[in-house]
């Protein structure tokens, strides 16, 4: 544990120390607008920026279809037909899965259908979905319309858990109530790893096991967890989950999404399953008949061909972490980030800023969501000043500001940059 201290030479010490340093320059960050400094890119829980090697990855998927054209299916290494195959290894040891546990394609929106298509099976006796209750919204969506869509009403069979009154954050217990609540009418959990607002750490085995109890489904949405924290489906016994690839994992707007299936499920042809030429077996495929031979693996849930662009830019991106050392040292760096940013708070700016995100290290990611407290600090003149000062973070009515400090591209000299414009424009708009 650092001994934090207000110094000023002390964030010039902790990058000089820190072992990730060199992976700052893997990326190409967005500079700061005209007439500010350095910008400070705090928003890797958003979009994260661009790997160089994912721009020249996908520069090469260019030139192999310039110079291929259709033969690139099948020749280069790897051929587009087998593309997504080549992130089984990285991805798993991401998400803490087996490889034949997890694929990757689509987009999280369309996989969570997928997935829910599969894992919610509803009968007249066990009909409920849990979410919460602030769900992000394309994940409410995407429960509710799957509710109709099997006949039922969202009215009777959609069920929320959400934070005490007066409070943000979800406690254990109240989601393991309303577990227990729903008992055998639950059909299926569906809840975040990560809240993507208040940046809680969600307790998923605990879920996973109260969700299993009562005989429900367990899919974990990890949105805002994977290349955040360090995750282990497949211990935590959790049937299935599905992740965008663009938040901390930093592979390119709308990049592939990724999807995890417990192996008890992914050879389980009784499961329903919405089906596509690319779930069928690679040696048969092209006979182009009708009878689907599912891979025995989460493969079997693609539908389509993949995209290569998008798998080229996740190809480098995917890389970056490998060259990490994996989750374990960017979760290290990423709690010193935070702790850091937390302490400076507490030292510089007082009761004027506090921290919705849990302050337990284990509870919290790299984001922290700071609520500006007193009334009369105007908080979004402060959010523009330090916005034009060159810092991406994001702004929500009535008071936040959230930040995430990313442990691949980010420094400790910007979270001490960040904390001093954040006093100086509370100073300024009191
Ligand atoms: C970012 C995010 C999404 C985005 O869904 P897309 O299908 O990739 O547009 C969905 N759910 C959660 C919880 C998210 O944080």
């Amino acid at each position: 544990m650092t001994d934090w201290s207000t110094d000023p030479a002390l964030a010039a010490e902790l990058d000089a120390a820190d072992p990730l340093a060199a992976l700052r320059d893997r990326f190409e960050l967005p500079p700061a607008p005209d007439g500010a400094d350095d910008s400070i890119y705090f928003v890797g829980n958003s979009l994260g920026p661009l790997p160089k090697k994912s721009r020249a990855y996908v520069t090469g998927e260019l030139q192999r279809w310039s110079s291929l054209g259709v033969k690139g299916h099948f020749s280069g290494e790897p051929g587009w037909a087998d593309y997504h195959r080549t992130f089984e290894e990285s991805m798993a040891r991401i998400v803490g899965a087996a490889p034949h546990e997890v694929t990757v394609m689509n987009a999280l929106s369309v996989n969570l259908h997928l997935l829910l298509i599969s894992f919610y099976q509803p009968t007249p006796q066990r009909h409920k979905i849990l979410i919460e209750e602030h769900a992000f919204p394309s994940d409410h969506f995407a429960v509710e319309s799957q509710i109709r869509q099997r006949g039922f009403d969202p009215a009777t069979s959609l069920v929320t858990v959400k934070p005490r009154e007066g409070e943000q954050l979800l406690h254990t217990e109240d989601i393991i109530a309303a577990i227990d609540a729903c008992g055998d009418e639950l059909a299926t959990v569906l809840l975040p790893g990560v809240q993507y607002y208040t940046g809680q750490v969600l307790p998923i085995a605990e879920i996973a096991r109260a969700g299993h109890r009562v005989g429900a489904t367990v899919g974990i949405d990890l949105a805002h967890a994977v290349g955040n924290i360090e995750l282990s489906m497949h211990d935590d016994d959790v049937d299935f989950a599905t992740w965008c690839s663009y938040k901390y994992l930093n592979a390119s707007p709308g990049g592939v999404s990724g999807i995890y299936v417990h192996e008890r499920h992914v050879d389980d042809q009784a499961l329903p399953k919405l089906l596509g030429w690319w779930g069928t077996r690679r040696d048969t495929r092209f006979e182009m008949v009708n009878e689907f031979d599912a891979i025995p693996t989460a493969e079997s849930w693609q539908i389509s061909n993949g995209t290569a662009l998008t798998n080229a830019a996740l190809r480098g991106a995917l890389e970056v972490v490998d060259e990490a050392g994996g989750m374990g040292p960017l979760r290290a760096k990423s709690r010193q980030l935070t702790g850091y940013l937390l302490y400076l708070l507490d030292e510089l700016a007082g009761d004027d800023v506090t921290s919705i995100t849990p302050r337990d290290p284990e509870q919290r990611g790299c984001q922290l969501s700071l609520e500006i407290v007193p009334g009369d600090i105007d908080g979004k003149a402060v959010f523009d000043e330090i916005e034009a000062a060159g810092v991406f973070c994001d702004w929500r009515y009535p008071n936040v500001i959230r930040v995430a400090p990313a442990p691949m591209f980010n420094t400790f000299s910007e979270v001490r940059r960040f904390v001093d414009l954040l006093v100086a424009g509370i100073a300024a708009h009191r």
